[in-house]
């Protein structure tokens, strides 16, 4: 039988044999009366990882920034956000169809930055006839920049014009831990001066539901009516926090493996006819590449390698992108690469 490679994404990540065991012994309770001892050992854990005060579960990441959002903004008030961030592009819009938020776009850089200058310009001056700047969202690692990961330095500049401007931060940290473990250092660090994180025990960390959102115990209390709003309470939720928590304690440091292959099929991968990549700017486990020449369509590429049991996303005209994981092995990559030549060097 074929094995299926599927790099198109982390979310495709399975449950580890530990989380299964953990999710069939998971202690139980309704979790709205707050009484699931499983949800709350994991909420500890997650304020403790993030150094925040308090913590709260929600069902996807989506729901996450969505709930952070609206507890931060009113209706009419505006959030400064990057023009490739994943908030802008991939949630369906939800801060303005549920919240009436305005979203202010500023280009994102390469690297995923948004130029402290540009934001700054962002920032509303008091007058009537504009909108009331709210928010800044950033996004660590950028999904749509590469996998770039954010320095503590930067997101503490952004929140400093922040603060001097009384304006709030979120931090979309979807992949925080690839950030953290990229960068060699605490996650704490990545969202020190954020007001409030939100994470993904869903993506490189593989449990098979679930993010978590961090901030001030205030901040959580009240994210806690916005997430109700959202019919996001939860019952016996233990079965999602007891994965969540095999994800924390033993998924972290091995991401670590997946960027080693992403750079290592980026680097080839620049080798190959017809195809280019950056592997400079591979810093963690999502790989861009695109088609150089005319000659093979990204629908043709993704097809030739679909009938090899490789998948791969097809994120615009020529753009490819593969995702390295806890399923992929380095010879998985081997194979792809293979693959890839098999399909750029025959005519
Ligand atoms: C995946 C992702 C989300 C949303 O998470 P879901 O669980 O898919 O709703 C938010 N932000 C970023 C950067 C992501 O990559």
């Amino acid at each position: 039988m074929m094995k299926t490679i599927d790099l198109r994404s982390d979310t495709v990540t399975l449950p580890t044999p530990t989380m299964r065991e953990a999710i069939c012994r998971a202690e139980l309770g309704d979790d709205v009366f707050g009484e699931d001892p499983t949800t709350n050992r994991l909420e500890k854990l997650a304020a403790e990882c993030m150094g925040k005060e308090a913590a709260m579960l929600v069902a996807s990441g989506t729901m996450g920034n969505l709930a952070c959002l609206l507890t931060h903004c009113r209706r009419g008030e505006e959030v400064i956000l990057g023009d490739q961030s994943h908030t802008f592009l991939y949630e369906a819009g939800g801060m303005s169809a549920l919240g009436g938020i305005h979203a202010h776009t500023v280009r994102n850089q390469p690297d995923g930055t948004m130029r402290l200058e540009d934001i700054e310009a962002a920032i509303r001056g008091s007058d009537v006839h504009f909108p009331r700047t709210r928010l800044i969202c950033l996004e660590n690692t950028h999904n749509r920049c590469n996998g770039s990961a954010l320095t503590p330095e930067y997101t503490d500049a952004v929140a400093a014009l922040a603060r001097k401007r009384g304006v709030r931060v979120h931090l979309d940290g979807a992949r925080i831990f690839n950030a953290a473990v990229a960068l060699g250092v605490d996650a704490k660090e990545l969202v020190r001066n954020a007001d409030s994180v939100s994470f993904c025990l869903s993506k490189g960390l593989s449990a098979p539901v679930g993010s978590v959102i961090c901030g001030s115990s205030e901040f959580i209390a009240e994210a806690r009516r916005t997430r109700k709003v959202l019919g996001g309470g939860m019952r016996q939720s233990g079965v999602i926090a007891a994965p969540g928590i095999t994800a924390l304690e033993q998924m972290v440091a091995r991401l670590a493996e997946d960027h080693a292959n992403a750079r290592r099929l980026a680097e080839r991968i620049a080798h190959i006819r017809g195809l280019s990549a950056d592997p400079e700017r591979t810093q963690t486990n999502i790989v861009y590449f695109e088609l150089a020449g005319k000659r093979v369509t990204a629908e043709k590429l993704v097809t030739q390698l679909g009938k090899r049991g490789i998948k791969l996303l097809r994120v615009g005209p020529g753009l490819l992108r593969a995702v390295t994981h806890y399923g992929i092995s380095a010879d998985d990559i081997d194979s792809t690469l293979a693959a890839l030549r098999e399909v750029m060097e025959t005519r």
